[in-house]
């Protein structure tokens, strides 16, 4: 019942060119049946009009999602960008909150939880992610630590604003590092996950918002990850940087 989804993080790779031939190729591969996975291309900022250019001209029903946004409407804050200007080139989703831009620009839970609300504001998607370091998961406190996380994330949603959300699972030891989680380890958090949302918005919302697993995933390995209940997708780094293999994981959901 809830449909997958495919997001491609292309992180701070391809040139302006470099993202049209991807893109490109991507849109080349896509077929009527990919109607039944939403497909999200995230490449960096300065290339999400050029992308959604090749899309729109190509007419493919595939979304573009930022890496990152302000959740101010616009003002003097050099350097961001924010969500109308992004909706302004067709940009639906945005991933909030990567453990990236937590570490590496002092991402706080408050900012990641200002950002959904006003993405959700605007009607545009935020793929919200979580997840553990390799400390935490060593220390055997991963579940409490992601849905801690999970909930300053979503303070303050109303059950149909976060409806309208994704999350996603990343766990930090498994990012570019080729150490995919396993199918049961990824499923045991995005199982934890679906509960801690099932607490705080009911079942049924609960029940229809998608969990994606990011990390590592690639086609070896998304058949065994795809086939667990609570997996709905994925977020794909380095496996996202290639046509072929992005294609390949589109079509593993299908
Ligand atoms: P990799 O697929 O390269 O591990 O990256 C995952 C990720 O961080 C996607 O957001």
């Amino acid at each position: 019942m809830r449909k997958p989804m495919m997001a491609g993080n292309w992180k701070m790779n391809k040139t302006w060119a470099e993202s049209v031939v991807l893109a490109q190729g991507i849109s080349n591969r896509c077929d009527d049946a990919w109607d039944a996975v939403d497909v999200v291309l995230c490449p960096p900022a300065c290339n999400l009009k050029a992308v959604h250019t090749v899309l729109e001209f190509d007419r493919r029903d595939i979304h573009v999602g930022a890496q990152n946004c302000h959740w101010e409407e616009g003002g003097a804050f050099t350097g961001e960008i924010s969500i109308p200007m992004l909706e302004d080139i067709g940009v639906d989703h945005c991933i909030v909150g990567h453990s990236e831009r937590r570490e590496y620009f002092s991402e706080t839970d408050e900012m990641v939880n200002r950002k959904v609300m006003a993405l959700v504001a605007h009607g545009v998607t935020p793929i919200v992610c979580v997840g553990e370091s390799l400390a935490v998961r060593d220390a055997g406190t991963y579940l409490e630590f992601i849905c801690n996380e999970l909930r300053a994330d979503f303070a303050g949603l109303e059950p149909e604003e976060a409806a309208k959300c994704v999350v996603a699972y990343e766990p930090i030891w498994a990012i570019g590092t080729g150490r995919t989680a396993t199918p049961e380890q990824a499923q045991e958090v995005c199982s934890a996950i679906r509960a801690a949302l099932s607490d705080l918005f009911g079942e049924e919302v609960a029940s229809g918002m998608r969990v994606l697993y990011g990390g590592s995933m690639k086609p070896a390995n998304v058949d065994g990850l795809m086939a667990q209940p609570d997996i709905d997708g994925g977020l794909i780094g380095g496996a996202a940087l290639s046509a072929d293999s992005f294609a390949e994981l589109v079509e593993a959901c299908l």
